[in-house]
């Protein structure tokens, strides 16, 4: 599974908003978008973008991959099932991502961060209702119970992660203690956090 492995935080700046790529990091001062709020290569707030229709769909289209880490032909085939579904495609491609396995242990605060999440689920630290699963692009549905395995208990990136985590979603419930978490339901727009519009990626495969 292709995964993207160059520098975060040039894409905040690419994008110009904050992405939240790297955890605890996009919250101190350390932030690149805090200190250098302009795209690379550039040194100035100006951006040289032009400001067409479709460059507007590009950009939204880039910004929802780039905020869930999706590379470019997974984004496309999740595009192909959302528009294939029932229901508003744009919501349901927001749905198909935010039901990643990757996503709803970032979610549950169980990582600081989706790369960190995906690392974590790649190396095998989580059962899905009982069952041990090392894709990150697993799809949960409601009712899963995400717990981290008995022998990943101790790892201290889940703990520091955990004591930091706020604001869990309502359609997610987590327990500190237990370890665990459940997807209460398959989450509707107003739901997800995620200041994005999709509706611009629809128009942009509509083309
Ligand atoms: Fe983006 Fe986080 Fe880097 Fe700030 S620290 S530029 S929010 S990835």
């Amino acid at each position: 599974m292709a995964v993207y492995h160059g520098p975060r935080c040039k894409l905040c700046r690419r994008e110009g908003v904050k992405l939240v790529l790297r955890g605890e990091r996009c919250n101190s001062e350390k932030c690149a978008m805090d200190r250098r709020p302009f795209p690379p290569g550039l040194r100035t707030t100006k951006r040289r973008r032009s400001s067409t229709e479709y460059n507007a769909q590009l950009r939204e289209k880039q910004k929802i991959r780039r905020i869930y880490g999706v590379m470019e032909r997974q984004f496309a085939r999740y595009f192909s099932s959302a528009s294939k579904a029932e229901g508003v495609t744009g919501e349901r491609l927001l749905q198909i991502l935010e039901l990643r396995l990757d996503n709803i242990i970032y979610r549950l605060g169980f990582a600081p961060s989706r790369s960190c999440a995906r690392l974590l689920v790649r190396h095998g630290h989580f059962l899905v209702a009982g069952k041990k699963v090392s894709l990150p692009t697993f799809q949960a549905k409601a009712g899963d119970v995400i717990a981290v395995r008995e022998k990943s208990r101790n790892i201290q990136t889940i703990h520091s992660a955990l004591k930091n985590a706020k604001d869990i979603p309502d359609w997610l419930s987590v327990d500190k203690v237990k370890l665990e978490g459940t997807v209460i339901r398959v989450p509707e727009r107003s739901s997800m956090a995620v200041n994005v519009q999709e509706q611009l990626v629809v128009e942009l495969y509509s083309r």
